[in-house]
């Protein structure tokens, strides 16, 4: 009975679609048993977005009280790249951050999970300044909004930024008004970047160096992924839970740590037989909690 209850209280959920209505993701998360949802407000391959209407916003709220997910997650969409060093590109990342924040903004989601960005061969540091600059301008023009911005580890794949912690902290510390940013934690992408979390040693050794370079008071989100591709491989490849190269330990550990019990942890494994996947991978982690 104990294991049940503790299980409902944690947040656990997948990347939902928001196909029919932005509202529906909420429905289909209940169906899977999410106590927590991830989504893009918009087409996350497209720079456009109809407007959200107040119907849209108000049955989105409406079906957040009839779930009882309370807790939701914004990603940004897969075009924005805020270190793009191309000028056009840059200034349509820059537009579409600012649509992706005030939609999140209307729809009362505490946390957007972006993408730092990728600067395409102009070098780390530039654009490590780039994605910073980016964020000073988009605190000015959405001053007053909730919506804090989690910028999210990666792989190291191509030029992108943000396998390293300290790339991440840089863009922190570059940051005017810091207050409103946030970490979230993908166990794929940074498996792949070189952090293992496999034994207890690693794991250990892994999050005290990201609370010495970043915080853990900045860790706001897991996105829980296993990984097809090795340690160190630099490659982002998403795999179902027990069946990538990290295993089911690390995720143990995850799912049993005291400190991260209130953050919300997001599945975005291959969506490859529809929700029989998501459950399998849900059940999986449930499975893990002692
Ligand atoms: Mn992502
Ligand atoms: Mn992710
Ligand atoms: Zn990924």
């Amino acid at each position: 009975m104990k294991k049940l209850k503790k299980a409902k209280n944690l947040l656990i959920g997948a990347h939902m679609s928001i196909s029919g209505g932005i509202f529906n993701s909420l429905i289909y998360g209940k169906e899977l048993g999410c106590t927590t949802i991830q989504i893009f407000t918009k087409s996350n391959n497209q720079w456009k977005a109809k407007e959200l209407t107040p119907e849209d916003t108000n049955r989105f709220l409406e079906n957040q009280k009839e779930t009882g997910i309370s807790s939701v997650v914004a990603h940004n969409g897969y075009l924005i790249n805020l270190a793009s060093p191309k000028e056009d590109i840059y200034q349509k990342s820059l537009e579409a951050m600012l649509i992706e924040v005030q939609r999140a903004e209307l729809l009362a989601i505490p946390y957007l999970v972006i993408h730092p960005g990728s600067h395409l061969g102009s070098g780390e540091e530039e654009g490590i300044t780039k994605i910073a600059h980016s964020l000073n301008w988009l605190h000015q023009k959405t001053e007053g909004c909730q919506v804090g911005i989690c910028l999210e580890t990666t792989a190291g794949q191509g030029s992108s930024i943000g396998y390293r912690f300290d790339h991440i902290a840089k863009i922190i510390d570059q940051v005017k008004d810091n207050r409103r940013l946030g970490l979230c934690y993908d166990t794929c992408h940074t498996f792949a970047a070189g952090y293992d979390i496999r034994t207890k040693k690693a794991y250990k050794d892994t999050f005290e160096e990201l609370d010495k370079i970043i915080g853990i008071k900045r860790l706001k989100v897991f996105h829980i992924n296993d990984s097809l591709k090795d340690l160190g491989s630099r490659v982002d490849r998403h795999q179902h839970l027990s069946e990538g190269k990290i295993g089911l330990e690390g995720f143990r550990m995850l799912m049993n740590d005291p400190r991260w019990e209130s953050i919300p942890k997001i599945l975005e494994t291959p969506k490859e037989e529809g929700n029989v996947k998501d459950r399998m991978n849900l059940k999986v982690l449930k499975s893990l909690i002692k």
